[in-house]
């Protein structure tokens, strides 16, 4: 199998592996791909993420390659003209990280290597132009120092602001061609100091050392917590690309830039993007110096001085212009792209399909179905469902006051407000302990993504709109305000400065991603726009699905924000919740501790009206469509008072001694309240609790008929069924009581009497428990708990070893075990339907709102799914790429 492939120049570029990202990473292939259209990419070759995989596996992988990439050097040379190693004229090459998903900033890249004493002579001959040769020497030895020595840059760094201190320079630009060929000395010192062996002059050794520099990457703290929070399996390993340089610090006809085809932050169709004049590589987005617009429109619209790249270097910018279309037509998405100018010319370094917020992906599919780029479906696929969330959340209240601080540039929209940490570690500290906090930085590197993930927002008082704040908290969803200098932050003091006003870590601060302002205090939200592109979408993400979409609701506010987000019925409405309410609790506590029926009849009836009340206004919100109610699921043991205050409360509502009813309680107690007296065993023992709730649901959906004209369709479902007995015997109570409530009111509705799938047993035996109910529910919540036997609330302590191990690829809880828990929803839903082919199948597990989950659903052809509210329009999406 091939594992180096060469690229640009002549290179054949017809193997389908080389365009493959699993094989080549996403830069080699796109970097392949660009060079097969035509476009401009300096020559270079890949080692494929195979070679990784066996470097991560401890093998020697030098001798086997050393070979073809003398070889793929060769091609590089002919291309170029230029020859590695060459005193007189020598070629260059970066050597880059790229693993099939980009991580920003994650791995390693080193520039300008095949530098020397020797070389750079050459270098400055040829370019004529000294300065700019041992300012890529200088670049160099920093970077292989850092990457490949492993040697702390913050040496480099210092030895550089004392070098520009002491000639009274501000920037680096005004360093001239002797000033850097003294720093090199002094970087050559500082490796020799540290090392106690002399810098790599051999340009090949200098090679080696770098690839394998990169390919140890991979393994990098900041790599592996990256990999953790984007579900970045660890053995994909990486590809290295190695490529002749090209030079964006050549003079001023020389630049070096990043580029979006479209905003990635609103979507709009406008270049976007930022540009160095006499700059290299990480320039851009190190924050060192303050890149400019790509566009007059930008630089006008922010009043900004320094000339545009269009302005600047108006041939430059036509060419990029052109290949920003070509792209989008070649790609028939939003592009990502790294470009450098060398004298004039154009050349790509680097494309990827950018990465956006929710309301850019959004407007983007939208904008590009109009535009005829792609179809409807493409549209749909290509929006995460689970980015949605960030659009269904509150943004700030336009007419809210604001006590504005400073601003920013609005680097990640949405709007949070939170305590201010000034470190990443607090940051997960605090939120850990439920605050939620601002992450406030000078700017953030690859170290912070721990925090800014634990952060509701990122505040950051330098760094530009792709800086690494900015693209990654676009990535995480969460707002961001990038460059504040206003703000100005004293770590150790742990307090900060914005605008004047002095602040503390813990103070309350609120951000606009939107619109760059940093607010103090909490600024009041309203709720989200939910027409527009989030409408048209969702109106072609209906007509592609098959399943429907219920949500989970128990509260009429809740099942109004659902149907406003598309809820199309409830899948799960749970009566206890309504139990737990302040004034009702006693009644409930009552006919718990009730000695016999007429005691807990007596409570009951306290509580009918409650529950018909309950049961009236989600009728009401919900008329014409279905209603799982489910009937008293929890063990009695969680009504249960304590506490002498809550005792002696009871005691005087009920007439009984506070020892009576304190041994009560105690009879009542249970050891695994999860596998006890709960679901349909307390029908069962109590029927007279589920008579009153299938009253309370009968008499409510008779008066909302009454009403309106229109009933709901009441579902009533039996929890924690195990075995057909039990359902025949509760669906015979429901049903009688639905005879005589109807005879009472002089009229009827339709209803449905089924069970929740949650137990093993029940699984099995659901063709027989399908002649007593007319649909299921997989209640997988519990059938997760019960078949894993794992306890969803005692697992936190072992549940993130276990996915850190692989013995889970995902939190069970959060995403079903399709191999397992899978197993038995697909085989009862395949025994519920041989014995009764129109049965109704759902899920109403939290699983209904994850879209992997969902995926599955729609495998095994259930009916619907069911989310909480702000999962529904999740649901809508995911449920039509299931279907797609
Ligand atoms: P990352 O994956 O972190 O973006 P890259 O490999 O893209 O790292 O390298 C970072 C930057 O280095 C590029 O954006 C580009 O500006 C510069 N660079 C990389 N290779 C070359 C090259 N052959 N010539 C000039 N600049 C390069
Ligand atoms: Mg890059
Ligand atoms: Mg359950």
């Amino acid at each position: 199998m091939k594992t180096v492939y060469t690229f640009g120049g002549n290179a054949p570029h017809d193997d389908p592996r080389q365009k493959d990202k699993t094989v080549t990473g996403g830069k080699g292939a796109n970097l392949a791909e660009m060079a097969s259209i035509g476009l401009p990419v300096p020559p270079g070759f890949t080692i494929t993420t195979e070679v990784s995989v066996q470097h991560l596996n401890g093998e020697d992988i030098r001798p086997q390659l050393e070979d073809k990439v003398a070889d793929a050097l060769a091609h590089i040379e002919q291309t170029v003209g230029k020859t590695f190693g060459d005193a007189a004229d020598p070629l260059l090459v970066s050597v880059r990280s790229g693993a099939r998903v980009s991580m920003p900033g994650m791995m390693d890249t080193v520039l300008n290597l095949g530098l020397n004493d020797e070389t750079v002579a050459g270098l400055a001959k040829v370019s004529g132009d000294e300065r700019f040769a041992w300012d890529s020497y200088r670049r160099f030895i920093q970077m292989y120092a850092d990457v490949v020595l492993g040697l702390d840059h913050g040496l480099f760094e210092e030895a550089l602001e004392i070098a520009k201190e002491d000639k009274g320079f501000y920037a680096d630009t005004e360093m001239e061609a002797d000033d850097w060929k003294t720093l090199v000395a002094e970087y050559k010192q500082i490796v020799q100091d540290e090392l106690g062996e002399p810098f790599p002059a051999d340009p090949l050794d200098q090679l080696w050392g770098a690839i394998i520099a990169v390919f140890a990457s991979w393994d990098s703290e900041r790599a592996k917590i990256y990999r953790r929070l984007n579900d970045i399996p660890a053995n994909w390993g990486t590809a290295v690309n190695v490529q002749a340089m090209v030079f964006g610090n050549m003079g001023d006809t020389s630049a070096t830039g990043v580029a979006f085809t479209r905003d990635p932050a609103t979507g709009e169709r406008a270049y976007y993007g930022e540009y160095l004049i006499n700059a290299q590589g990480e320039d851009v987005v190190a924050g060192i110096r303050t890149p400019q617009y790509l566009t007059r429109a930008a630089r006008e619209a922010a009043g900004a001085k320094p000339l545009s790249m269009e302005e600047a270097l108006p041939d430059a910018y036509g060419e990029l212009a052109r290949v920003f279309d070509l792209l989008e037509r070649h790609y028939k998405d939003m592009q990502d792209i790294e470009f450098t100018v060398q004298q004039g010319t154009l050349w790509m370094l680097q494309t990827r399909t950018g990465k956006r917020t929710a309301k850019a992906a959004l407007k983007m599919a939208v904008d590009m179905v109009e535009e005829g780029l792609i179809d409807e479906e493409a549209a749909i696929r290509r929006v995460d469902p689970m980015a949605l969330d960030q659009l269904l959340h509150p943004t700030l209240d336009p007419d809210a006051e604001r006590d504005v601080l400073t601003s920013g540039l609005p680097a990640s929209p949405g709007a949070a407000s939170g305590k201010i940490v000034l470190d990443a570690d607090t940051a997960e500290t605090w939120a850990q302990r439920g605050d939620k906090v601002i992450l406030v930085r000078v700017e953030t590197s690859p170290e912070d993504i721990h925090g800014m993930h634990a952060a509701q927002g990122i505040l950051t008082a330098r760094g530009g709109m792709t800086s690494h704040a900015a693209v990654v908290a676009r990535g995480m969803g969460r707002p961001c305000v990038s460059g504040a200098s206003g703000v100005s932050i004293d770590v150790k003091a742990r307090t900060l400065r914005i605008g004047g006003r002095e602040l503390k870590e813990g103070d309350t601060l609120t951000l606009d991603g939107g619109n760059g302002q940093v607010m103090a205090g909490e600024v009041p939200t309203i709720e989200p726009e939910l027409a527009g592109d989030f409408g048209t979408l969702m109106e072609w993400a209906d007509k592609h699905r098959r399943m429907r979409v219920r949500t989970n609701a128990e509260t009429p506010e809740d099942c109004r924000m659902a149907r406003q987000f598309g809820a199309e019925g409830i899948g799960l409405c749970r009566t206890e919740h309504m139990f737990f309410d302040a004034e009702r609790i006693s009644a409930v506590r009552q006919m718990i501790l009730a000695e016999d029926e007429k005691g807990r009849r007596k409570a009951l009836e306290k509580l009918l009206p409650e529950q018909r009340k309950d049961f009236h206004e989600i009728f009401e919100v919900m008329v014409g469509l279905p209603c799982t109610i489910r009937l008293l699921d929890p063990p009695l043991h969680e009504f249960l008072p304590h506490g002498d205050t809550e005792f002696e409360e009871l005691a005087d509502a009920t007439g009984y001694g506070v020892d009576h009813l304190k041994r009560r309680a105690e009879e009542l107690h249970e050891f695994n309240p999860m596998l006890g007296h709960r679901g349909c065993r307390l029908g069962i023992t109590f029927p007279e609790i589920y008579e009153m709730q299938a009253r309370a649901i009968f008499e409510a959906a008779c008066d909302v008929r009454k009403e309106s004209g229109e009933a709901p369709l009441p579902e009533i479902m039996i929890p924690l069924v195990a075995t057909k007995r039990e359902l025949e015997l509760l669906k015979a109570l429901v049903d009688r009581t639905a005879k005589t409530v109807f005879e009472e009111k002089g009229l009827e509705v339709d209803y449905l009497v089924g069970t929740m799938i949650e137990l093993p047993r029940a699984a099995l035996m659901a063709g027989e428990i399908a002649e007593e109910g007319a649909f299921f529910s997989f209640g997988t919540n519990d059938l997760t708990q019960t078949t894993l036997g794992v306890s969803r609330d005692d697992s936190a302590r072992f549940l993130a070893p276990y996915v850190e191990k692989g013995i889970f690829a995902r939190d069970p809880f959060v995403s079903l075990d399709i191999d397992g828990v899978g197993q038995l929803v697909e085989m009862a839903a395949e025994r519920g339907r041989a014995t009764r082919p129109d049965i109704k199948l759902g899920i109403c597990g939290e699983h209904g709102g994850d879209p992997a989950s969902i995926g599955f659903c729609e495998k095994v052809g259930l009916d619907y799914v069911s989310a909480s509210p702000y999962r529904v329009p999740i649901a809508r999406l995911a449920a039509a790429q299931a279907a797609l």
